[in-house]
């Protein structure tokens, strides 16, 4: 823990997870300040309450002296530590941690932290119903939505907090440090603001960094980066893999989700695998992970099955939207990278209408051209991106130019035929035309749901 009270302290970026940080710092008797390079205009909304509150608010840009003045500087994980001012700052001695460290510090009980490159969302609420069925006070928070500094006043010591944690949020990590950590994957991702996939990767690492042998650390075996990260690791491995048996761990067997509790040991039935209702290869990853930290923290075999059983899609990952005349609908609005949508394709047979676009992130689409080729019906474009999906991906299936969402749920539930799948999983992020992935997802839900309307007239 770390003494506040009397502290001169300085929040970086102004978002949600600074927000909350602000206010904690403020109510620990610390002086805070707050620094966005965003206007007062467009802060209106939280000022107020936080000048009401005592804190200093400096909007639209940062002042150098302001960063110099501070005992400790927290930083948003939107805020990158190569910003001058804070470089600054660091080359005088100031000490700088993200939201995630200094929630951590005060948090009372135990982490189950997940992080990764696709994945971490669904597991981490999937960890978190998993540990609610065992009777678990449990706290859900993190990169999912909730700041961790917000669960702080409602931990206790016999609390488990699973949390969602970013490789931004582990970038500025010193002592953070979870009883359960997990590795989900680590593929190319954000290279924009970590410069090389090695950065990102580890950063990623910070999160077994302050573990030891008291700890764990659960890694998926069948993913190279992922596995090479785990020689470095103090505490104890356990593996998942969704292709073969692992040594202790989780994995698949004649159909099963089976747990080994130590090396070469006996194995342990959890769950029949088609019992788990969400789709796709990547979710029984994401279940595999789940269940090896669930048994880890003690929790029996059927309550973890019960819980996973009951389990639905978090919203905007390959959700299930509707059927409409025999042709399913789903919302993969979060697929916003090359990998996902592949994730998502891949979890159908075929006799698929794929909506792809949006804003570009200049990865290349041509990874997607065999699952294109042997499921993908028609390939109907959007937003920025369209020019350059077609051009890569012509001649490897019919493409229709659609220009807004609107017109390519329409011309794909025209297109499609009993049987088949309309599938939003664009492979970019949606800001070229949505605020977020959030409103993308939830406009083609409204747009599936007008669709239905007009068939169910159609069929009067
Ligand atoms: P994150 O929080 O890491 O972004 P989400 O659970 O929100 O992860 O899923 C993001 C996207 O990646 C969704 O499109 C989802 O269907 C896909 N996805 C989920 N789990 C995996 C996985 N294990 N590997 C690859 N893609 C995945």
């Amino acid at each position: 823990m770390m003494e506040l009270k009397g502290k001169k302290v300085l929040v970086v970026g102004l978002g949600k997870s600074g927000l909350a940080a602000a206010l904690f710092l403020r109510h620990q008797g610390a002086q805070v300040t707050v620094s966005d390079i965003r206007s007062a205009e467009s802060l209106a909304k939280e000022i107020p309450a936080l000048l009401d509150e005592g804190i200093m608010v400096e909007a639209g840009g940062h002042g150098l002296l302001t960063f110099r003045r501070q005992d400790v500087i927290v930083v948003s994980p939107g805020v990158p530590l190569e910003t001058a001012e804070l470089v600054q700052a660091r080359n005088v001695g100031r000490p700088i941690i993200g939201e995630l460290e200094l929630a951590a510090r005060f948090l009372k009980g135990k982490i189950l932290a997940i992080t990764g490159s696709n994945g971490k969302t669904t597991t981490t609420a999937l960890a978190g119903e998993i540990l609610k069925a065992a009777g678990y006070r449990t706290l859900v928070a993190g990169n999912i939505g909730v700041p961790v500094v917000g669960l702080i006043e409602q931990s206790t010591e016999d609390t488990w907090s699973v949390l969602e944690v970013s490789s931004f949020q582990l970038e500025s990590t010193e002592q953070f440090h979870p009883a359960i950590g997990v590795i989900l994957n680590i593929t190319p991702d954000h290279l924009d603001r970590h410069g090389t996939f090695e950065n990102y990767a580890m950063a990623k690492e910070r999160i077994f960094a302050r573990q030891d042998e008291n700890d764990s650390l659960v890694v998926n075996a069948d993913d190279e980066r992922t596995e090479a990260a785990a020689v470095r690791s103090q505490a104890p491995v356990y593996w998942f893999s969704a292709k073969h048996s692992v040594s202790p761990g989780a994995f698949q067997e004649r159909g099963w989700v089976v747990y080994r509790a130590v090396h070469q040991g006996s194995i342990e039935r959890v769950m029949p695998v088609n019992k788990i209702p969400l789709k796709g290869q990547h979710n029984v990853e994401n279940v595999l992970a789940a269940v090896c930290a669930a048994r880890l923290a003690r929790v029996p075999a059927e309550t973890i099955a019960g819980a996973v059983e009951k389990f639905q899609a978090v919203e905007h990952r390959l959700e299930f939207v509707a059927a409409i005349n025999g042709v399913e609908y789903y919302n993969d609005s979060k697929a916003t990278n090359v990998d996902a949508t592949a994730k998502a394709i891949a979890a159908f047979a075929g006799g698929i209408h794929l909506i792809l676009g949006g804003k570009d992130k200049g990865a290349p689409y041509a990874p997607l051209e065999r699952l294109l080729r042997e499921r993908v019906r028609t390939v109907y474009t959007i937003g920025a991106a369209a020019g350059r999906i077609e051009s890569e991906l012509r001649g490897i299936a019919p493409i229709q130019s659609c220009e807004t969402l609107a017109n390519a749920v329409k011309a794909a539930a025209a297109a499609a035929r009993p049987g088949e799948v309309v599938l939003l999983a664009p492979a970019c992020s949606s800001f070229d035309q949505f605020e977020n992935y959030e409103e993308r997802g939830r406009i083609f839900k409204q747009l599936v749901a007008e669709q239905r309307d007009w068939k169910v007239k159609e069929n009067a």
